[in-house]
């Protein structure tokens, strides 16, 4: 029987490939990513200092038996030999010693998470030997404490601690401030130090022979596979514990050995910019070390140009090649001995979101990676970041340290904001307007009639609700970041202050709100501040991202049939947002919330009279009142999007939102009885009648939706004819309109049988009247779920259907959309009872179960039936993909989130692709 092969020499990458076949995510698994690349590097003849790697077999073979397997440590020492031979040096030599590194390297980067020892092989003799090379007395005592230390904790398990404490005490017997101001006979008389301190707590000698150092560590770090930080590591980041690390042992090289050497770290692009031009530091005569501690100035890495332009030039070289071989941008670490350059190490650059758009373009561009690749390099959350403004991760980082965080809440609208806090819309707009003041809204949760502020606001703050609620919607509506749901945070709207924990804020002064994160911060931090048209790297991105959706045979729905893949289209209620929605890439308007149109200032008044009213007369005058703005609103949305369609809800909500609450009316009202005001007294206490009798227990599950349509139809007519008037009199302009009347909340097809047929004769009726044809649908939401499973039934009547995620999220789970983050959720979540929180990422096992089959029943009866979602989670990437997957036509988000989508939509149809 062949022996097991453990061990792999870095030239021996074929063997590898043989061993688990020419898979690179295979090889990875076996050799981890350091030992893959070095080997890899070998490969395409990029100098790597000789060396070899132990395979993640070796180590789960050690992990399961606590011994090294069979022929696992033979092969090793046959690998030194060669490593010996290669590098014309000699393990534990005193006069050409060869000194080793033994360093982790699992299939997942797990930064520090497990241990490593450099400068294996130095004992009492190789030290000489290395004195003789070096001509660095004190380099090479200052190597041999750090192995000892080094080896002490990781290897021997001695605590830090007690080195730790031997050096401060001899400093500060000495007067030294700095481990720089040790010399050489101290680092020597410390190396003694620590020899001892291995003897008194580890009961032996530290160990001189090269071999039994080499044995020890290369066991440490086997066994640091399974170390506390490695498995919480693991369990935070879902990498499976049965992958094991591989060790790699690597001949140590020195950046220390005179002027003719040196060590540097680079990218092959800058990782800030994407600009392409090197971007790194070097320092001469320095070990790795120097380089990231800053104790010397380093020097930027086109100065080795000048400096050793024979090496700069083949280092320049090597990069080039290695992102020709790898296709991305790399992150290199090199080291020059004594003229020759080697490379420790390369693996893909870490980047910001600005320059991981530029290289996937300029890559595309150069034809090193292919559009498609170009698409899958960059995340819909980098995206997103580009289109907010940002805290960068440093001022954060400062801002904790000074103790400037108060509290987290639910990350409901993304960017950043830095304002003053005002308790309530009014203020807010009013010293946004007339002051000029950056303002954050802080509330306990916002209402319809608070929108007027939250639009004045740079950021918003409220202490309950959750990822739909009302603050939430809006706030991602018009782009304003958001925290919501921040339960720390105590509002006394009495004295004009919040308290969090033990701070005390109050009215006018300034917070700092991050609604990418969830985090509040006290105080301004400074912000960066993006614009879409400015980025046209993006723009380029997003155009290829829409080729790719646009292709009509990417996708392959359930029946067999190739399709195009995903639209974006836009949740917009006014003109503006539709014109946003547009220029930011939106198709089409998947949800125009109607009755947001009738909280304008000067439309609510007639909105109460017509709620109130009390002859049908009465409300119609009303209705007739409000017919022209409602108009003039939908001209507006049908100009913008000229073209494309444009999806109009009926009204939904339940009336009591358009009045003033009743507690509110209550205390007026006793208010002016207790002081004897007579003057409206009776007017105020018939509102307040009219509002009581309005109450339900259950609002979201009342006189809303479809019903309200039924029970009240003279809105709904009126709201018909305005979008039908607005439709004919932009036609008689030109304007394309392809108007979609959406009827909301429906839950029997006996609804729609009641209602749509009266509304398909106004608009006939109108159509006639202006003497105009054009193409119209009726359709209904599917956010009930009696309206999902019986799809069939509806689609009868529906042209098209359009999945209101937030409502059905609500009524599957029967959790409320109001309540359930600020209490519960959280902990089900920590509890791992809910993976996600359902009202930001779709519950695909659940809720996203019916809508598959309402798309499977609905297509069933109507084969062309047209379908999209207009929730929140029409801009969540991970449920965007799902709508892919089930064959939805379109998703409908808020205009800022249209980019994200859009790229969103383009990996599922590659992901998925037909
Ligand atoms: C929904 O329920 O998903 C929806 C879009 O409607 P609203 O949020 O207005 O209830
Ligand atoms: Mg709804």
């Amino acid at each position: 029987m062949s022996e097991n092969k453990w061990v792999y020499l870095f030239n021996e990458l074929n063997q590898a490939e043989k061993h688990v076949g020419k898979i690179w995510d295979k090889v990875l698994g076996l050799l981890g990513g350091k030992g893959a690349n070095l080997a890899e590097m070998t490969r395409i003849g990029v100098p790597v200092p000789p060396g070899f790697t132990i395979s993640t077999e070796g180590c789960n073979a050690y992990v399961a038996d606590g011994k090294f397997p069979d022929g696992l440590w033979d092969q090793v020492l046959s690998a030194m030999k060669n490593v010996e031979i290669k590098t014309g040096k000699k393990f534990g030599d005193a006069h050409n010693p060869l000194l080793v590194s033994c360093r982790s390297g699992a299939k997942f980067s797990m930064p520090g998470m497990m241990d490593t020892v450099l400068n294996i092989g130095l004992n009492d003799q190789s030290a000489l030997g290395m004195v003789k090379l070096t001509d660095n007395e004190r380099f090479v005592y200052d190597s041999y404490r750090r192995l000892i230390q080094m080896f002490g904790s990781v290897v021997l398990g001695i605590p830090d601690e007690a080195f730790e404490d031997i050096l401060n005490d001899y400093k500060h017997d000495k007067g030294f401030k700095a481990d720089t101001d040790l010399t050489m006979l101290d680092l020597k008389s410390l190396t003694e130090k620590f020899k001892t301190i291995v003897k008194k707590v580890y009961g032996s000698e530290f160990p001189q022979e090269p071999y039994e150092q080499l044995k020890l560590a290369t066991e440490a770090v086997f066994k640091s596979w399974n170390g506390k930080r490695a498995i919480d590591y693991r369990r935070a980041t879902n990498i499976p514990d049965d992958l094991g690390t591989a060790v790699n042992i690597v001949s140590m090289v020195f950046g220390n050995m005179g002027w003719d050497s040196g060590t540097g770290v680079a990218f092959t692009r800058d990782p800030q910019t994407g600009e392409k031009k090197m971007f790194g530091d070097y320092l001469l005569n320095a070990q790795g070390e120097d380089v990231v501690a800053g104790i010397r100035n380093t020097e930027k890495i086109e100065k080795l140009a000048e400096e050793m332009p024979n090496v700069s030039k083949q280092f320049l070289d090597i990069c080039a090649k290695l992102e020709k071989h790898y296709h991305d941008m790399q992150d290199v670490e090199f080291t020059i001995e004594r003229g020759k350059l080697w490379m420790l190490q390369t693996r893909n650059g870490k980047r910001t979101a600005r320059s991981a758009v530029k290289i996937a373009v300029d890559m595309a561009n150069e034809d090193l990676i292919t559009r498609e690749q170009a698409i899958m390099r960059v995340t819909p959350e980098q995206v997103d970041s580009l289109l907010h403004p940002q805290f960068d991760p440093v001022t954060k980082a400062t801002a904790k340290k000074k103790g400037f965080y108060l509290t987290s809440g639910v990350n409901a609208s993304p960017g950043a904001a830095v304002g003053q806090i005002y308790f309530d819309a009014d203020t807010t707009e009013k010293k946004n307007k007339e002051d000029k003041l950056d303002t954050i809204m802080v509330r306990p949760f916002t209402k319809p009639d608070d929108v007027h502020g939250m639009l004045a606001a740079k950021g918003i703050l409220t202490s309950e609700g959750g990822a739909t609620s009302h603050a939430a919607v809006v706030a991602r509506q018009f782009g304003v970041p958001c925290v919501v749901g921040a339960s720390a945070v105590k509002i006394d709207l009495e004295h004009r202050q919040m308290i969090i924990g033990d701070t005390l804020i109050k009215e006018g002064e300034w917070i700092s709100v991050d609604g990418t994160t969830g985090e509040v911060f006290t105080g301004k931090l400074s912000l960066t501040a993006p614009s879409l048209e400015e980025q046209t790297d993006l723009l380029t991105l997003l155009g290829w991202a829409d080729g790719i959706c646009a292709k009509p045979d990417i996708r392959k729905l359930a029946d067999g049939k190739k399709t195009r893949g995903l639209q974006v289209w836009a949740n917009a209620d006014y003109p503006k947002d539709a014109r946003r929605a547009r220029s930011y890439g939106a198709v089409g308007i998947g949800l125009c919330r109607t009755e947001h149109m009738f909280f304008e200032p000067e439309r609510l008044p007639v909105v109460q009279r017509m709620i109130l009213a009390t002859t049908s007369a009465d409300r119609k005058a009303a209705l007739d009142e409000l017919l022209p703005s409602q108009r003039s609103d939908f001209e507006g949305l049908f100009e913008a999007m000229d073209g494309y369609p444009v999806i109009i809800r009926l009204i939904d909500p339940p009336l009591h939102e358009f009045l003033p609450s009743p507690e509110k009316l209550l205390e007026e009202v006793v208010t002016m009885r207790v002081k004897g005001e007579t003057k409206g007294l009776s007017k105020k206490e018939n509102l307040l009648k009219s509002v009581q009798a309005m109450h339900e227990s259950n609002p979201m599950m009342g006189l809303r939706g479809v019903r309200l349509s039924i029970y009240m139809p003279e809105i709904v007519e009126m709201q018909i004819r305005a979008i039908f008037e607005a439709a004919a009199n932009m036609t008689q302009k030109g304007v394309h309109v392809k108007p979609e009347i959406m009827i909301p909340l429906t839950g029997t097809v006996k609804e729609l049988e009641w209602i749509q047929p009266r509304l398909v004769a106004i608009a006939k009726k109108v159509m006639t009247e202006k003497a105009l044809e054009f193409p119209y649908k009726f359709g209904t939401m599917i956010e009930i779920p009696r309206a999902a499973v019986t799809a069939g039934e509806i689609a009868g009547l529906a042209e098209f259907f359009s999945f209101g995620t937030n409502d059905l999220t609500q009524m599957t789970y029967g959790y409320s959309r109001d309540d359930a983050e600020r209490n519960f959720l959280v902990k089900y979540i920590e509890e791992g009872i809910l993976a996600k929180n359902p009202f930001q990422t779709l519950d695909q096992v659940g809720v996203g179960r019916l809508m598959k089959m309402s798309v499977e029943e609905g297509r069933k009866v109507r084969p062309d039936l047209e379908v999209g979602i207009c929730g929140e989670h029409g801009g969540d990437p991970a449920s965007i993909e799902f709508c892919h997957t089930i064959g939805q036509n379109y998703v409908s988000c808020s205009p800022f989130r249209v980019p994200i989508a859009r790229l969103a939509a383009a990996q599922a149809a590659i992901k998925h692709r037909a």
